[in-house]
């Protein structure tokens, strides 16, 4: 079936919006909803989402049209499903934009720890099991290790990683991804799509933004329309936090889609129903794992049945 595995933690903390439900009566039905709502906030969905969910529940109870609990869960699950569908349908679907011809520049942006390198090996995996060739740039140049990292995922997967440019004196990943797409560009039979892996440090978030700004435009200005994708990886352990960084990520640079990482790790995926709500930007992939399977296409549908029995 197409239950999402990795969601058993949330899944667990939806027991009390279960237990709830398993109570609601039309008698008193009043009372259950206001609990109702104070248990999705509780389990990180946020005051927007839940507000919403219940006041779909209070109208169609109006309307005669839940009457048990069956029809009230039912009723529940689908205005998630709706909720999450939602900025699909304004965005485009979950697949990702690769163009059939060319080279297809896919940016990867979020903060130190989310995940990013991770994605970044797991996607190019995907697209080489679907007969895609794949060059990763190593564009977080702060983090020691990040080339290497990058390296070991292109050795597992059949990717490489581009060379950084020769004349780089210090690390500058505008330089690496610059000189990545210029390679990639002149000799497009080498590879299908390039991967650009970004720096995601911290301690001065607005330098931060300005050079993910200048990465995202070196990059335009090396293909015209380019990135297909700017995908921004956020740690769905931070519960609603996630909503900060998406905000100023999305303000600086617009982002086209979200990557939610460390699912399994956490109990508060319910957070993933408040980002679509707040934010309206689609959820393209959940990271359930550290292996390289472990990145699943999100399947709106599934991950509410995944969340709640
Ligand atoms: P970056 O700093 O954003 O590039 O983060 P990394 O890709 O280095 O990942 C940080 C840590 O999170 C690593 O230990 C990864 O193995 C782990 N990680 C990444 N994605 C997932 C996930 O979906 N689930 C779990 N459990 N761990 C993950």
């Amino acid at each position: 079936n197409r239950v999402f595995q990795g969601t058993e933690k949330t899944r667990e903390r939806l027991g009390v919006v279960d237990e709830l439900l398993a109570y609601w009566n039309l008698d008193d039905s009043e009372d259950t909803l206001e609990e109702l709502e104070d248990a999705l906030i509780a389990s990180d969905f946020g005051p927007g989402a839940a507000l919403a969910l219940v006041e779909g529940l209070r109208e169609k109870i109006r309307l005669g049209e839940i009457k048990d609990q069956g029809s009230l869960k039912q009723e529940l699950k689908k205005s998630m499903v709706g909720i999450l569908e939602s900025a699909a349908v304004n965005s485009g679907s979950g697949e990702l934009a690769v163009s059939d011809s060319g080279l297809s520049i896919i940016l990867v942006v979020g903060v130190n720890g989310g995940g990013k390198t991770t994605t970044v090996g797991k996607l190019s995996s995907r697209f080489a099991k679907e007969g895609y060739t794949v060059t990763l740039a190593a564009g977080d140049t702060f983090r020691a290790a990040a080339k290497e990292q990058l390296e070991v995922w292109a050795e597992r997967t059949g990717a490489r990683v581009a060379e950084y440019p020769e004349d780089m004196e210090k690390p500058d990943p505008v330089k690496v991804l610059a000189h990545a797409a210029e390679l990639g560009l002149r000799d497009e039979r080498d590879s299908d799509i390039l991967i650009c892996d970004t720096s995601g440090r911290i301690h001065n978030n607005f330098k931060l933004m300005d050079e993910i700004e200048r990465c995202k435009k070196v990059l335009s200005d090396a293909k015209q329309g380019a990135p297909s994708e700017t995908l921004l990886v956020l740690d769905s352990t931070t519960g609603l936090n996630m909503l900060n960084q998406a905000r100023e990520f999305n303000d600086y640079i617009g982002i086209t889609g979200l990557v939610l990482t460390k699912l399994d790790g956490t109990a508060r995926g319910g957070a993933v129903v408040g980002v679509v709500q707040e934010l309206g930007i689609p959820i393209k992939f959940i990271g359930v794992g550290e292996k390289v399977e472990d990145l699943q296409p999100f399947d709106a549908e599934a991950f509410v049945d995944g969340i709640l029995s």
